[in-house]
């Protein structure tokens, strides 16, 4: 696939480190655990998932690995030089990865589909009632 233009391409705050995707995610989503909102700064996660024959890698990643709530590993992919979380994968997401959604700079990119750990959400934070909450 490398040979042809990606659909998207995500990229962190200072451009060296790129995930070129193929095709449309199989599935966008948010999440308000609070592993994820240390994990991005912010009040929730909110990524695209996709299989791995769908995306290709450009530039240098750093990784960083911890258990999850269900005990199985997950692994922030993040770059050197400017910190920006651009993927993550998952002993549970063998065959994918998910890409931060706001790596694309696209305000037209697709609305999750479900927010997680809605009861951790911080207050303001509406989602609306297009979105799925669970938990
Ligand atoms: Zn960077
Ligand atoms: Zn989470």
């Amino acid at each position: 696939m490398s040979d042809t233009a990606p659909t998207r391409t995500a990229a962190c705050a200072c451009g060296q480190l790129r995930a070129h995707t193929y095709g449309e995610p199989r599935s966008v989503y948010a999440c308000a655990c609070l592993d994820c909102q240390r994990a991005t700064g912010s009040a929730f996660s909110y990524r695209a998932r996709y299989e791995l024959a769908q995306l290709r890698i450009e530039g240098g990643a750093r990784a960083w690995r911890r258990g999850s709530d269900a005990g199985r590993w997950v692994e922030q992919h993040f770059c050197p030089h400017c910190g920006t979380l651009v993927y993550m994968t998952a002993e549970s997401l063998p065959d994918g990865a998910v890409v931060s959604a706001g790596c694309f700079a696209d305000p037209e990119f697709a609305a999750p589909g479900r927010l997680y750990r809605a009861s951790r959400k911080h207050g303001w934070f509406d989602p609306g009632a297009a979105i799925e909450t669970v938990g």
